[in-house]
């Protein structure tokens, strides 16, 4: 078995999905063995792929069964930098190397990962109106307050009982916009929440839960849109509405600890954090009701670790899923094994060409998706697909529009 998973190759692959870029990590054996993994570069986290082209030469002669190894030894060659792009690099290459192993043993990943606890997982319709704002592909797309209306309808009629929205602006035409400071648009570094945007907040949700029903739950997300005092100011203009959860991004665990404990509603956080040291504070601190792990970035190996630690203080988690098919299959197998798991995100508005650069599709059935039960993640990127769609030369939050030029 030791030869049969000896590492020979290392690449990256990438193509567009039309308004950023899916990656892949393609891990090959000596004897032809091929273990995948998804990442991003999209979302603020530029050189991930040139970090892997830098450091995956440690893997060659290496076996891919010795996962944990191999990730102790790129953490010791990276250490005074080990978190941002460099541990999302780590993360890529642990989630190979347990696509490969595996397809070596022909399991699915969940064996490997201590065996499911559950055969299916409450999703959540994520980015629910955002991305159906992207004109490019979705006939009609989302431009005002009808087709929020409209969508808000899709998810009951098609069986999901939860969704995901953000926070929007609306013109005197009820014409929608995306209002997202936190990610420089617009470009605002107070991040003031003034009354517009309240108001806006306020109407959007109430029209969601119009059209959508009492039955679907409502999650918001807040991102890092805010500062203290603005995220408690949302949460008391939303006190009396119906939300599943409201997410917001903050790095300081007692600034989030004082926000959960001004909320109405559960908070959930973490999705930017890399390892289970950053995680800590923010449960000795009290400040999640649900702990977000991105696994992608995390390595699904060590989000176990996080999940764990999370379960020891009574939190549950949720994975971080907003990328292509393979990242949903990797945090499927997360999502089946993690016994405190709360819902799972997943986008169900989909570009066009996901179902040829992908394998396989995820299954979901009544909100919930299955988890599959082929070897490794159950999914992987079509090579001959990929070519058809080149990557994107200038994608990703990095290539936002310029912010305007003060005067000197
Ligand atoms: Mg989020």
């Amino acid at each position: 078995m030791t030869r049969k998973a000896t590492i020979a190759d290392v690449q990256t692959l990438s193509c567009s999905n039309s308004f950023r870029n899916y990656h892949f990590l393609k891990i090959t054996t000596e004897d032809g063995t091929v273990g995948w993994s998804e990442f991003d570069e999209n979302f603020g986290s530029p050189g991930v792929a040139a970090v892997l082209g830098m450091i995956s030469h440690r893997l060659i002669g290496q076996s891919v069964m010795t996962h944990e190894h191999i990730r102790t030894d790129l953490s010791n060659v990276t250490r005074p930098a080990l978190n941002g792009v460099i541990g999302q690099a780590l993360g890529a290459i642990e989630n190979a190397l347990l696509d490969a192993k595996a397809k070596v043993l022909d399991v699915p990943c969940h064996v490997l990962l201590g065996g499911k606890v559950r055969d299916k997982i409450r999703v959540y319709w994520s980015h629910c109106v955002a991305y159906r704002m992207r004109t490019e592909h979705f006939s009609p797309p989302i431009v005002d307050l009808e087709g929020v209306r409209q969508i808000s309808r899709d998810v009951r009629d098609e069986g999901y009982t939860a969704l995901k929205t953000n926070i929007f602006h609306y013109d005197q035409n009820d014409r929608i916009e995306a209002w997202s400071p936190g990610f420089g648009r617009p470009h605002d570094p107070g991040r003031n929440i003034e009354r517009k945007t309240l108001k806006d907040l306020r109407r959007h949700l109430e029209v969601m839960r119009d059209e959508a029903g009492p039955d679907v739950d409502i999650l918001l997300d807040l991102n890092f849109n805010a500062r203290t005092e603005g995220f408690v100011k949302i949460l008391r203009e939303t006190r009396d509405l119906d939300l599943f959860w409201v997410e917001l991004d903050t790095l300081d665990p007692k600034a989030l600890a004082y926000i959960r404990a001004h909320s109405p509603h559960p908070i959930s956080s973490c999705e930017t954090l890399i390892g289970v040291q950053q995680f800590l504070p923010f449960f000795q601190q009290q400040a999640v009701d649900v702990a977000i792990i991105d696994t992608p970035w995390n390595g699904v190996w060590q989000s176990l670790k996080i999940a764990a630690a999370a379960e020891a203080y009574e939190v549950n988690v949720a994975p971080h899923n907003f990328y292509g098919h393979l990242c949903t299959m990797m945090n499927a197998h997360f999502a089946a094994v993690v016994p405190n798991l709360r819902i799972m995100e997943t986008d169900i508005d989909r570009i066009a060409w996901d179902a040829e650069v992908f394998s396989h599709a995820p299954e979901y059935r009544d909100g919930h998706l299955i988890v599959p039960d082929r070897p490794g993640w159950g999914t992987e990127p079509v090579e001959a697909a990929l070519k058809k769609y080149p990557p994107l030369p200038l994608t990703g939050l990095i290539h936002r529009t310029q912010t305007p030029r003060l005067a000197s």
